[in-house]
């Protein structure tokens, strides 16, 4: 029934299909439980259902967006000034005032152009930053174990069809809606369907239910939205994409998160700081202009007023953090770290606590079993990877068969059936596991005994399990084969714990105080050596046990023995540990593991040092919250902890003032993960409810790429200062030239609102880009972090933009009072504006060389590790030159053509800005010593 033929129709889908029996469904969907669809079914289906995905609601419009950028205060300013400086014009040309040469309304269309090219930019932006955004959600989008062909593999949730026979396991996000056809302990959250916090238990009832059943008690089925908190199972998919209960709603999965970051919240704030003191401002140069000389000279100042409005406003920063923060997230994904919410970007370089798990995170995740203790025997296994080939050594180094000793036997049929995990050869040969690699590790083990996990699968029949959880630390299963029997594996105390004989050749005998001793003790040699160590144990049965007597069945078991797979410390964990050290950042290992194998695996590392306190989870529990504070202050390891410890030590270490990084993958990880300043879940290995949760997933699951992420954070934030000091130290200068003109007599505006515009627009945007990918600074991981609550301007920044801005005036002022008087003997009344134009411009080449660093020297600083600052200040230079001496932008931008004289006065002059600089940076390092 599973092969189409030419004149297949496809099966219907629009039935109520949580009141059909499961034979039903699956012969109206045309589809296998044990084999699923084939290839080509599933390609038709998928051209005949479309792709499984639900069309999100449209956010905003694009007019939406549009119009929203024009909503900043200091836009909206710059259209007044557009506004009354158009008027001006009106009233010049009425009076004919103006001179034929001069392009009526330039300033105006100007400044609305630069507002409107300033809206579409921002537009642009937004609409790029939500598709960015849609993509890596895309690329974070689940993907599906499905049986396809008889084999069981992984599709992208997009790739689903009616009739796919589909997994269920815990962490899982339900991509298509299903009707259940196997379970076991299956817990599933519908709060995203029917708004139900509670796990709802489902069930594969052979029957159906009753027609008007309502979705939240259809126990049957599962929906596109919902995610699996427990247990596992299987279903098949009645419904996909916009047909599902959830696309039918039209509810959008979760909305784009497209929040405004710190800082953008923080630049919202200045803009409104500037535009204020601004208009200020030009109320006390009118002010004082009127009392001096009365309301003739009104048109002037007003002229005045709309300059200084221009040149308050950083036309060009907007756009630079925007660049800024993209690239930071490129270069992240670069380095594996994948970005889920922007304002991590700048937040990053803020932390100072890196939680870590340790399997997978700080270790390889490739585990090989090296030893295996029954209680009379021990026996060392060679081999390298998954590859199931290897020998068993007894401690006098020689070969045994494994079939010699009943024990074994058992204990590696328990490592097969117990387990959830294949093993098998790609197309190159290489062997490689599909799930837990713990799980795999076993596989590969029984392999190298001759066991074959299909063949005892297909004899042996799992008719119930215990599923493993973080908070369980152990899993059990129930096969049939001539009778039931159930084996369990798991942390070796706990399982011990719920044993009461040992197997032993062929007898089964009672555990007395001393065997458990000693196995205990073989379980604290084997973690010590940094084992990762797995007990085992069964139990024959009498019935198949149902699934709420897990409690019940688990005691009374015989012991089998302990396994110890080796997983080796990630080689660049140990770098990144020692770097985080240097970086004032602290991290702990926080994991399920025993304390012993977590301890010399942190040992290892560089996170732990001998005699160093560990806490367990049992500690933990008896610890109040208050304590458990006190406490995270020196604990760097917790182990055997459950997911629910991480809640409270995050909680506790941020109530100690610690910005925490928390990594997690299990789906109960995810309130630690949104607790925790910095969320981190899996890209391999997370489910797909910790990658919900959180802020950055790591690509690789690698530790070292935290800290790379840190790193980036830090560059990131770093520059956004950089830029800031830059950009706004010039608009102070602007702003206080500009207002002083009048006050001290001078006739004639210094700048007109376009060259103002120039400025902040090209001859500082070009800089300021350029700023931004500024490498990293040698020392950027040898200092601690900075406080996450501290003002963009503090440490001196604020200082520094006023005390530069002075600086900046008064080199300028001096010039133009100079120039002024001398172009009023020489002829050319007009040319002190244009020399004041120019060295404000150059005098920000300057800066922008010297600002790279507030420390080093420019000289100490290699000037092509920055190529695009060079350029750009080349660039600059020539095009602002271009302003002077080529006639249609001369007249465009109402220059003077300056004597080689003036311009070199000029130059003389712009240079102290840098001068100046580097000055100050001897001065402190003097002062320091
Ligand atoms: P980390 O928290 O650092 O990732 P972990 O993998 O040891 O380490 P958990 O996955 O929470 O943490 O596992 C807790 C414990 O449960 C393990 O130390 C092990 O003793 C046991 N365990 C792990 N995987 C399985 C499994 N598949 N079946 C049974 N028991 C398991």
């Amino acid at each position: 029934m599973n092969s189409l033929n030419n004149n297949f129709s496809m099966p219907e889908t629009q039935l109520p299909w949580h009141t059909q029996s499961i034979d039903f469904t699956l012969r109206k969907l045309n589809t296998n439980p044990e084999i699923g669809l084939t290839n080509a079914e599933a390609e038709q289906r998928l051209s005949h259902y479309g792709k499984n995905e639900i069309q999100e609601e449209a956010g905003r419009s694009s007019w939406q967006i549009l119009l929203d950028q024009f909503q900043d205060i200091m836009l909206l300013m710059l259209i007044g000034v557009a506004i009354v400086s158009g008027i001006l014009d009106l009233i010049n040309i009425r009076g004919n005032n103006l001179s034929a040469e001069e392009i009526p309304f330039k300033d105006t269309i100007a400044i609305l152009a630069i507002v409107i090219l300033n809206g579409l930019l921002g537009y642009l932006q937004e609409s790029r930053a939500e598709k960015a955004l849609a993509a890596l959600k895309n690329l974070s989008s689940p993907k599906i174990q499905v049986l396809r062909n008889g084999q069981r593999i992984e599709v992208d949730a997009p790739n689903l069809v009616p009739g796919d026979i589909i997994f269920l396991e815990a962490g899982d996000q339900l991509c298509a809606d299903g009707r259940i056809i196997e379970a076991s302990n299956l817990q599933i959250r519908e709060s995203a369907l029917t708004g139900e916090a509670n796990a709802v238990n489902k069930y594969p009832l052979a029957e159906g239910l009753a027609e008007e059943t309502v979705l939240g008690d259809r126990v049957n089925q599962v929906f596109t939205g919902t995610e699996v908190l427990q247990g596992r199972g299987k279903a098949v998919v009645v419904k996909t994409g916009m047909e599902t209960e959830l696309g039918k709603i039209a509810q959008m999965l979760q909305s784009v998160e497209n929040e405004p970051t710190p800082l953008q919240k923080r630049m919202d704030q200045l803009g409104q700081v500037l535009v204020t003191s601004s208009l200020v401002l030009v109320a006390v140069v009118i002010l004082i202009g009127v009392l001096q000389t009365g309301w003739s000279r009104i048109q002037e100042l007003v002229e005045v007023s709309l300059s200084m409005a221009v040149a308050v406003v950083p036309e060009g920063l907007p756009a630079v953090i925007t660049v800024t923060l993209a690239l930071g997230t490129q270069r992240m994904v670069k380095r594996k770290a994948l970005i889920r919410k922007l304002p991590a970007v700048e937040t990053l370089g803020s932390v100072n606590t890196i939680c870590s798990d340790k399997t997978g995170t700080l270790t390889q995740n490739k585990m090989v079993v090296q030893q295996v203790e029954a209680v009379q025997h021990s026996w060392f296994i060679t081999g390298e990877g998954y590859q199931p080939t290897g020998n068993f050594l007894n401690l006098q180094q020689q070969t045994i068969q494994a079939s010699d000793y009943p024990e074994l036997q058992t204990l590696l049929t328990a490592c097969v059936l117990c387990n959830d995990a294949t093993l098998s050869q790609n197309d190159q040969g290489q062997w490689q596991i599909l799930g837990d690699p713990t799980e795999g590790a076993l596989l590969s083990l029984a392999g190298k005994a001759g066991f074959n996990q299909q063949t005892l699968n297909s004899r042996i029949q799992r008719v119930t399990e215990f599923p493993f959880s973080s908070e369980r630390k152990r899993m059990s299963v129930v096969c049939r084969n001539s009778e039931l029997v159930m084996y369990t594996k798991g942390s070796p105390e706990l399982i011990l714990e719920r044993c009461q004989f040992y197997h032993q050749g062929n007898e089964i005998l009672p555990l007395t105080v001393q065997e458990r001793n000693q196995i205990l003790q073989t379980n604290n040699q084997m973690a010590a050596n940094a084992l990762r160590v797995l007990g085992f144990a069964y139990k024959p049965l009498t019935e198949i046990p149902a699934a709420e007597e897990e409690e019940h069945t688990e005691q009374n078991l015989i012991w089998l023995g302990l396994v110890g797979m080796l997983d080796a410390p990630r080689l660049e964990a140990q770098e990144a540990v020692a770097k985080c050290l240097q970086a004032g950042i602290r991290p702990v290992m926080i994991t399920g593991d025993h304390q012993l194998t977590a301890n010399a695996i942190a040992q290892q590392l560089g996170i732990a040092k001998p005699g160093n306190h560990i806490l367990s989870g049992q500690q933990l529990e008896h610890l109040s919250q208050p304590e458990l504070e006190q406490e995270v202050e020196q604990v760097n390891i917790y182990a055997r902890v459950s997911p629910e410890h991480k809640l409270r030590i995050v909680q506790a270490l941020q109530k100690q003032g610690k910005f925490v990084a928390m990594t997690g993958d299990g789906v109960n990880d995810a309130p630690a993960l949104k607790q925790a300043d910095i969320g981190i879940a899996m890209g391999i290995t997370g489910t797909d409810v910790s990658k919900e949760a959180s802020d950055m997933v790591l690509l690789d699951d690698n530790f070292a790429t935290i800290v790379a992420a840190t790193e980036e954070g830090r560059v990131v934030y770093s520059n956004i200062r950089r830029f800031i000091k830059y950009i706004l130290g010039s608009n102070i200068g602007e702003v206080i030239v500009i207002a002083t003109a009048p006050i001290i007599g001078l006739s004639g505006v210094p700048l007109s609102p376009l060259q103002i515009l120039w400025m902040n627009l090209v001859t500082d945007g070009l800089p300021a880009l350029a700023l931004a990918v500024e490498p990293a600074e040698p020392n950027i991981m040898k200092r601690p972090p900075f406080s996450p609550k501290e003002s963009i301007f503090a440490r001196g920044l604020g200082a520094y933009i006023v005390r530069i801005g002075i600086i900046f005036s008064i080199i300028t002022i001096t010039l133009m009072v100079w120039a002024y008087n001398s172009g009023q003997e020489s002829g050319n009344p007009n040319a002190w504006k244009t020399m004041v134009f120019t060295t404000l411009c150059l005098a920000q080449m300057g800066h922008a060389l010297a600002v790279r660093s507030h420390e080093r020297l420019t000289i100490e600083i290699n000037p092509f590790s920055n190529p695009y600052l060079l350029a750009s200040v080349v660039v600059t230079t020539l095009l602002q030159l271009m302003l002077i001496y080529l006639e249609p932008l001369r007249k465009f931008f109402n220059t003077e053509l300056l004597t080689a004289q003036q311009l070199f006065i000029c130059l003389g002059f712009s240079s102290l800005i840098f001068v100046w600089v580097e000055f100050e940076k001897l001065f402190m390092r003097w002062f320091k010593k």
